[in-house]
């Protein structure tokens, strides 16, 4: 049997490999280029494009881009008009801006747990924590896996609670034959942070059919002001305008709209790379019966912006922590996502959870692990991950 690195055998691979790593192509930079050669390099004509491309290629009647995903959150809650006394419901296992986003308009996060399977929201969790204060539902897409998003939607309808899909992991997914971002019974929001599928250097983008919603987000990501300033430019153009609502500056612009829209040129095959990636090791992991694999739906065409797989702790004589660590001792750069959101100390602290709140997603918290998946990695890469994971695994099974 193979020492693993942190045993002090020789490690899988010399150089770190991340569980990550965005792509910036030839194409990306002289198209940001032409921006900053350009007479506007923000709010300027690129931005539109961007946004119309995007909803073409989603399938959504608005697109609006801000300079986060974390701002089209938090323009997705705004527009609902929340505030003190209301409720919104959620997963504990998500990056924290999705909870944070209902914060920010002034409600009340309530987390409900995740189905183990999916990793996504269980609708029976959610709808046994519906009250007269609850107005919304965020959804996320775990990992970019759509599946169970109709019993959401059909709750959401059932209830009539507005609705949000958090979909910072889920560009190019589809559910039910429709894209991801498409659903007019729900507002999307999707993320641009370089690890995601596309990148703006830092970016997101709300997508709705909901025309309201829409005029909403344009407004609220510049300060409340009703018109654009390529609306007030020009000799004959008229320079005033109001102030309609309190906004932020969530402006996207035009340098990092061009990547974005250079970018997404090659989304298909960006998703035909992620998923291959998966495959392979979906294939290679099939019979390894100390970790339990992901799993999607029939009817959910999964993004695959992580690879997750959940360590059985009773087959092993280490913990997760460990299990990282030693995969990273072989230059395997295994991380987490996520520890789960209602034990950080603030959160636990403003909204009262406890350790054993929601045992599904604590449970998985604990055992899981993300593994390295991105576009530019190569066979040899591929097959690094699976050997390190392989000989760690052997090592330490009970
Ligand atoms: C990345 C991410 C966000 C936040 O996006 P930023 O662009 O980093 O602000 C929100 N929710 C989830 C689930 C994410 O993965």
């Amino acid at each position: 049997m193979k020492k693993p690195a942190l045993e002090g055998g020789r490690p899988q691979r010399k150089q770190y490999l991340p569980y990550g790593q965005h792509r910036l192509s030839s194409l990306d930079i002289a198209a940001a280029t032409r921006v900053l050669k350009s007479k506007w390099i923000t709010q300027g004509p690129i931005v539109d494009e961007f946004e119309k491309a995007f909803s073409t290629r989603i399938g959504c009647r608005y697109a609006v881009s801000v300079n986060s995903g974390t701002a089209a959150l938090h323009a997705a809650t705004a527009s609902l008009g929340l505030g003190p006394g209301d409720e919104v419901l959620t997963t504990p296992l998500t990056f924290i801006a999705t909870i944070n986003a209902i914060i920010y308009a002034g409600a009340r996060p309530v987390l409900a747990d995740i189905d183990p399977l999916t990793l996504n929201l269980d609708a029976k969790e959610a709808e046994n924590r519906i009250n007269e204060n609850t107005r919304a539902i965020i959804f996320v897409h775990y990992a970019g896996n759509p599946s169970g998003f109709a019993d959401i939607i059909q709750l959401s309808q059932n209830r009539q609670l507005s609705l949000i899909d958090d979909a910072s992991h889920a560009l190019g997914a589809r559910y039910n034959d429709r894209t991801i971002g498409s659903f007019a019974e729900s507002i999307s929001t999707f993320s641009f942070h370089p690890v995601k599928h596309i990148t703006t250097g830092e970016g997101g983008m709300v997508a709705t059919a909901n025309k309201e919603a829409a005029e909403f987000a344009k407004t609220f990501r510049n300060h409340g002001i009703t018109r654009e300033v390529r609306e007030r430019y020009g000799a004959n153009a008229p320079w005033y305008y109001d102030v309609g609502l309190l906004g932020w500056n969530y402006r996207l612009n035009d340098i990092g709209s061009a990547i974005g829209l250079s970018q997404l040129q090659r989304l298909e095959s960006v998703l035909a790379k992620r998923t291959a990636i998966a495959q392979f090791y979906q294939r290679e992991f099939r019979n390894l019966p100390k970790i339990e694999l992901p799993s999607t739906q029939a009817n959910a065409m999964h993004a695959w912006h992580l690879y997750t797989v959940i360590l059985r702790e009773e087959e092993l004589t280490i913990d997760r922590d460990k299990f990282v660590e030693a995969l990273r001792a072989e230059n395997i750069g295994a991380t987490v996502h996520y520890s789960p959101a209602h034990l950080f100390s603030f959160h636990r602290n403003r909204l009262g959870y406890r350790e054993g709140d929601f045992p599904n997603a604590e449970s998985v918290s604990r055992r899981i692990v993300s593994l390295p998946i991105f576009p530019d990695m190569s066979r040899t890469d591929c097959d690094d991950v699976v050997q390190a994971v392989r000989k760690v695994l052997n090592f330490y099974a009970r």
